[in-house]
């Protein structure tokens, strides 16, 4: 391995969550090949950014962050890895100085610290040598467990820039899921393009949640996401322990059958619904949010209002919605039927409005009830005023007087406030829910 003697890494990350896993990963490895790691913002030597293509707003967002930061600090060395660089390489060379396939993340530090060596960036060497601890105590960390889809989906471009289906041994994510906590994490997610089609030799998603739950020191545990087909009352049973969060992301895509079909999401509405009342029944009160792809090729105002109606009945706690984005090299980007932009404009902005009718009715019901913080952050420092997220994935707003960063603990909540949930901790004047406020000191 070079030694890279405390050269300033800065690591970013777009997409999905199986990305943010990566990048994690990378930090430790960056960090263990002596390069000291620091904050997304901050100037750095290097700046690597594993990247995502899954829209063209990604691929613009991306084209963007890169020019950006190359003016911000032009002598930095920028590093692209992952989906973008699958696709088209040669437009991210063009704004980058090392593009890094999937296949080549695993030497990505190797990469690096060879274009270093070879001269290519200019910044003089810090005095100290770096170690693990800047990218220590941080509060949530993900998993990957597995990569890559052999969907059909009509409409993705994830199989063709991570091929085929692998699955990390069982040891090694129970290894990783150790050392996660060992460095101060509270909340492990388990993450992957598809985490529902786990497989190592006869393990399945169940046994890797099983190990994990095993571990001590957990704080608690998500599923990042998974299909209707892949849930199994195995797999529901484990929610018995409180640890794991109830949280469910399904991604439906489509509350329209016909669209389904077209879309190759190899299921229809109804084994959708039923799998939503899989999950209620195990697991009471979950949350189950969602993504919603408006406008697919064809979509009449039929099929859009059947995905509304839809979407009204599952009762999801958010929704994702996205307007359809072709992406060359996918059959749906051949498909006729493309919908005119102020007819997009009309859907996305009716699908938005049902999904945060949607998510307040789920924290309406919530309104005085307990649920779990893990507080993340400060809003800005010595404001007082902390963001976190719940078990159940809402976003949390507290005003504390003491320093919550990392800490789990139960909280009361109050109310909507914009995009956050204001909660309220059993420190506080109980404002009228003393009941629920004794339930939580115990
Ligand atoms: S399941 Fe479908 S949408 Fe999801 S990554 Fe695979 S091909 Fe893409």
């Amino acid at each position: 391995m070079h030694k890279c003697n405390g050269r300033r890494i800065a690591l970013h990350s777009f997409g999905c969550k199986l990305n943010q896993a990566e990048i994690e990963s990378m930090a430790l490895a960056f960090a263990a090949g002596g390069f000291e790691v620091v904050e997304p913002g901050d100037e750095a030597d290097v700046h690597v950014v594993n990247t995502c293509t899954v829209t063209g707003e990604a691929d613009r967002q991306l084209r963007q962050w890169l020019r950006s930061v190359r003016r911000r600090q032009p002598s930095s060395m920028l590093v692209a890895v992952g989906c973008a660089v699958e696709r088209d390489a040669p437009h991210v060379q063009e704004l980058a100085d090392l593009v890094v396939t999937n296949a080549g993340k695993g030497d990505v530090v190797a990469l690096v610290a060879e274009r270093l060596e070879a001269g290519s960036a200019s910044r003089p060497l810090p005095e100290t040598a770096a170690d693990g601890a800047r990218i220590a105590g941080r509060n949530r960390a993900f998993v990957k467990i597995q990569e890559g889809c052999l969907a059909p989906c009509a409409y993705c471009i994830v199989p063709y820039v991570r091929r085929g289906e692998t699955s990390a041994p069982l040891p090694e994510v129970v290894a990783t899921a150790r050392e996660r906590i060992a460095t101060g994490h509270r909340e492990l997610v388990l993450t992957g393009t598809r985490p529902g089609v786990y497989r190592d030799g006869e393990s399945r998603l169940s046994d890797v949640v099983r190990a994990v739950l095993d571990l001590p020191g957990l704080g608690r545990l998500r599923v990042s996401s998974l299909q209707p087909q892949e849930l199994s009352p195995e797999l529901l049973a484990l929610w018995s322990d409180s640890r794991l969060c109830p949280h469910f992301h399904l991604s439906l895509q489509s509350g329209s059958g016909t669209v389904l079909r077209r879309m190759a999401r190899g299921y229809t509405p109804v084994r959708f619904m039923e799998a939503l009342a899989d999950i209620r029944a195990a697991v009471p009160g979950a949350a189950v949010t969602t993504d919603i792809i408006v406008g697919f090729p064809g979509e009449t105002d039929g099929e859009f209002a059947e995905s509304v109606q839809f979407c009204e009945r599952a009762g999801f706690s958010r929704i994702h919605v996205f307007p359809f984005s072709p992406r060359p090299g996918t059959r749906a980007a051949e498909m006729e039927g493309r919908l005119a932009v102020p007819v997009m404009k009309e859907r996305v902005k009716a699908m938005l409005s049902l999904a945060q009718r949607s998510a307040d009715a789920y924290v309406e019901v919530l309104r005085g009830r307990r649920v779990q913080a893990l507080w993340e952050e400060e809003t800005a420092p010595g404001s007082g005023e902390y963001l976190g997220t719940s078990e159940n994935y809402l976003r949390l707003i507290c005003s504390s007087n003491l320093p919550l960063r990392n800490v789990l603990e139960p909280v009361v909540v109050v109310c909507a406030e914009e995009e956050f949930v204001r909660v309220r901790r059993g420190d506080e004047d109980t404002g009228g829910c003393e009941a629920e406020l004794e339930v939580t000191r115990r």
